[in-house]
């Protein structure tokens, strides 16, 4: 179970890749420093991530930078 931290984040704020986890439909979850979480799919032909399938592909991705869309939504308090 995923607990949503809400904090103060200004819009366009970057956050980082602290951890990966499994759903309960086995998709890949990161958990993001912000306390949100984005799905890494990997499911072919349409979305090919394949790195996050594997240990050592998740791990190249731990602190990799990216723009969180739960934080940049304005009408999340
Ligand atoms: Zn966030």
């Amino acid at each position: 179970m995923l607990i949503c931290v809400t904090k103060k984040i200004r819009p366009g704020m970057k956050t980082k890749i602290t951890d990966f986890h499994q759903d309960e439909y086995e998709h890949w979850v990161a958990d993001l420093s912000c306390g949100h979480s984005r799905h890494f799919r990997h499911d072919p032909p349409w979305q090919q991530r394949e790195w996050v399938t594997s240990l050592q592909g998740r791990k190249t991705y731990i602190g990799f930078e990216l723009d969180c869309k739960i934080c940049e939504s304005p009408d999340i308090e």
